[in-house]
């Protein structure tokens, strides 16, 4: 019973990854060009060597090529920059993605603008998020993508539901809330300074938690029958083992909600998924190919 209100992310991660290999391989005949991801890596974080040597795989596994530039953490901003330059116009790079965190030394948004908006498959540069919040066509951040993937399996019109996001980053919870929002959803968003966020929660027929704090809502938060989507990845140590949990206590609300994403496999594998799908996006105008219609793909 409990089965059917498991959103399985890596069943619809593959399936996406599958059509991005086929709509790839079609674009790849008729041009004579294959897409290329450059990933930019400073330092030795081991959560981004991991992120990264997955993306990379992947890349080649959906027959795109991989671009790898692993930097020293020491490397400085304006080595960065030409780097990002370099990628900008080399015309066997489509989508450039630099892994953050980066070192405090650098400016992130310094150089995440920096990106060609055309190559930008993180969807982070501020033409881009501008592009989503007019409700124009854009490269859209992959976690949000992906949940809102999720959420389609769903429902595709959300009118007349209410919809709260806890977290309001750049890179999931504020596109999270354009993308609900496009969906007629409405839309509250919740962080550190919400009063009573208990009672916010039991309000939403759709909760999107993007916190980082391990297993924070509980069954007495959520409504019955919510569609839950658990963003979180914590590592936590339970009985001597590490394991990975989400921001959602998962045990608890299974009971409670109609539909939940888990952790890991839920929205983890759709990251990476939205990532080729971006890439396969933005690599259509750039070797003057009509894009598809993908609506196949999106919802
Ligand atoms: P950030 O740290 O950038 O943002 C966390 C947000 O949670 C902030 O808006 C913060 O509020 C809010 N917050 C913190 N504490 C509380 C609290 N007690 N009550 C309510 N809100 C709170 O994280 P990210 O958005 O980058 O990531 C969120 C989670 O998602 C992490 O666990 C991360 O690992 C995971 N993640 C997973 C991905 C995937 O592929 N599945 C991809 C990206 C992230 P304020 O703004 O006020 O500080």
């Amino acid at each position: 019973m409990s089965e059917n209100k498991i959103i399985d992310g890596k069943i619809v991660s593959a399936e996406i990854r599958k059509k991005v290999k086929e709509l790839g391989g079609e674009l790849i005949k008729n041009t004579g060009k294959t897409p290329g991801l450059a990933v930019v890596l400073v330092g030795d974080n081991p959560a981004s060597r991991v992120y990264v040597k997955n993306k990379i795989e992947k890349t080649k596994e959906v027959g795109f090529n991989s671009i790898e530039h692993k930097l020293d953490e020491k490397v400085t901003e304006k080595e960065l920059i030409k780097i990002v330059d370099k990628l900008n116009e080399d015309l066997n790079v489509q989508g450039i993605l630099v892994q953050l965190p980066l070192p405090n030394h650098i400016n992130s948004d310094k150089i995440l603008d920096r990106i060609k908006p055309e190559k930008d498959v993180d969807g982070f540069h501020a033409q881009n998020v501008g592009k989503l919040w007019s409700g124009l066509t854009s490269l859209v951040p992959c976690t949000p993508l992906g949940c809102s993937i999720l959420v389609k399996k769903i429902s595709k019109d959300l009118s007349g539901k209410n919809a709260v996001i806890i977290g309001r980053s750049n890179i999931v919870g504020k596109p999270m809330a354009a993308l609900l929002l496009e969906m007629n959803a409405t839309v509250t968003i919740c962080h550190s300074r919400t009063r009573d966020i208990e009672t916010v929660c039991k309000d939403a027929d759709i909760l999107v938690a993007a916190v980082g704090i391990p297993e924070m809502v509980k069954s007495s938060w959520i409504k019955d029958g919510a569609v839950i989507i658990d963003v979180g990845i914590n590592r936590i140590e339970r009985e001597e083992k590490k394991i990975l949990v989400g921001d959602v206590d998962y045990n608890e609300c299974l009971d409670k909600c109609s539909k939940i994403t888990p952790v890991p496999g839920g929205v983890g594998p759709m990251t990476i998924a939205c990532l080729l799908l971006n890439t396969l996006l933005a690599s259509y105008p750039q070797f003057g190919e009509q894009t598809p219609d993908l609506s196949s793909i999106l919802e």
